[in-house]
């Protein structure tokens, strides 16, 4: 997404983001989630979206064209700031809509499919269609047909991982418009409605319990030519869109709720009775390293803003920091599992909720933690990225 830099980040502006936040961002969200349903739970991060977009914090950054603010990244990274000290939710079910989808219309759609932003302004959810079950790292190989009848496409196959598909009312679908040609070349792109006829979600069940992810399974699902985006055969450029935009501007903050969780962690160990000794010394030693290696994230994480709000690219920084971000959870959740003894081994059964990945409930988080080094590309492909293109190594 280009970044608009019409406006620098002004006090103004965060002054007027805290005040309404501390006004407005509900406080006692997570007790109320925990009995409710997962529709009940996407239904309240979409009108928690749409109460922050009344108030200009959902996309201070977008074009003013596409219903943002007009601002640079900056405001953007302020709203989250001033939306962790509060303590407000992060409008989760949204945030393919609000990332990847947003970028990939803006950039590369028609006038008539740029139309689409405005409903995601709307809570229109999306979600991304890639990967199938022998299509993951080798995306490439994805077998989903897309048969050209007249002005329509007729689709067949089946899409997995598809996160927030069972909410969703749009995908952003690739699949294969020309089986003869070399495997990036046959890809197109296209908007699909998920109410299409021949359309089947299935939830997945997770380890953890949260059911984030779907199949999609596609049975001669018609999606007319207008919903194509870009030309036949260049949906594969087209989607380096969506995967550059996928986890950039999240990215870009999580430093600090790490920050945070290292916080809750210390005075978890401090106050753990059942923790002495070397138990306890060992924890902390683990912790610190955890903690130095946030602050590095934290920087490592400004310099990339900088780069970013210069460039609108992230370049070789953003296989690092991923790499760097998802293995910094696994080790701060792994501890702070082990401070919470027995107790989080406790199974919370069913009913968990999406309430975002350091929840608190250390355990799940834990185990949650792995699909930061699996999702948006695993950590085997970023150290091949940082190894051929940061490096210079050979393939
Ligand atoms: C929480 C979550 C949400 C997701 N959401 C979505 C979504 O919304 N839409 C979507 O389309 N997909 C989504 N995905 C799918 C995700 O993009 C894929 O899981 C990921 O790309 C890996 O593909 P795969 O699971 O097929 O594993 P595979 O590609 O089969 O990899 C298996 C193992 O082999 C390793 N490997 C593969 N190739 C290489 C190589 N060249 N060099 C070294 N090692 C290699 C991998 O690192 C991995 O350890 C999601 C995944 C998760 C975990």
């Amino acid at each position: 997404m280009a970044v608009a830099t019409t406006h620098s980040a002004s006090e103004e502006f965060r002054v007027r983001a805290r005040s309404w936040l501390q006004a407005h961002a509900p406080q006692d969200w997570r007790e109320r989630l925990a009995s409710a349903t997962d529709r009940q739970v996407a239904d309240f991060y979409i009108e928690w979206a749409l109460q922050l977009h009344g108030a200009g914090l959902l996309v201070p950054h977008w074009p003013q064209e596409f219903g943002g603010g007009g601002y640079g990244i900056q405001e953007q990274l302020v709203v989250q700031q001033e939306m962790r000290k509060v303590g407000a939710p992060r409008p989760r079910t949204l945030q393919i809509s609000l990332n990847h989808a947003a970028a990939t219309l803006m950039r590369h759609g028609t006038p008539t499919q740029k139309n689409l932003v405005g409903g995601i302004l709307e809570g229109d959810v999306w979600c991304q269609g890639f990967s199938e079950p022998d299509a993951g790292s080798d995306l490439a190989s994805l077998r989903t047909l897309a048969a050209r009848h007249g002005e329509t496409y007729v689709v067949n196959g089946q899409k997995i991982w598809s996160s927030f598909a069972a909410h969703a009312q749009w995908c952003l679908l690739l699949a294969r418009t020309d089986p003869t040609a070399p495997k990036h070349a046959g890809i197109s792109f296209f908007l699909m409605r998920m109410d299409s006829p021949g359309v089947t979600v299935r939830p997945i069940r997770q380890s953890t319990g949260h059911r984030e992810f779907c199949e999609i399974f596609l049975d001669d699902v018609v999606i007319p030519v207008e919903f194509r985006l870009g030309a036949e055969g260049d949906g594969w450029r087209l989607a380096r869109t969506t995967l550059v935009s996928e986890r950039v501007l999240p990215m870009l903050d999580e430093a600090e709720d790490l920050r945070a969780a290292v916080r809750t962690v210390a005075m978890q160990i401090a106050e753990a009775d059942h923790l002495r000794g070397h138990a306890r010394d060992g924890l902390v030693d683990r912790l610190t390293e955890v903690a130095i290696g946030t602050d590095v994230l934290a920087a490592s994480s400004e310099k990339a803003v900088a780069e970013y709000v210069e460039t609108g690219a992230l370049g070789a920084t953003a296989p690092i920091l991923k790499l760097y971000h998802s293995e910094l959870v696994q080790r701060l959740t792994g501890i702070a599992a082990e401070v919470g003894g027995v107790y989080a081994l406790i199974d919370p059964g069913d009913e968990v909720r999406d309430l975002g990945y350091l929840s608190g409930d250390w355990f799940t988080d834990h185990m949650r933690s792995w699909t930061f080094t699996i999702a948006a590309g695993t950590s085997e492909i970023q150290r091949n990225l940082i190894a051929e293109r940061v490096l210079g190594l050979p393939r």
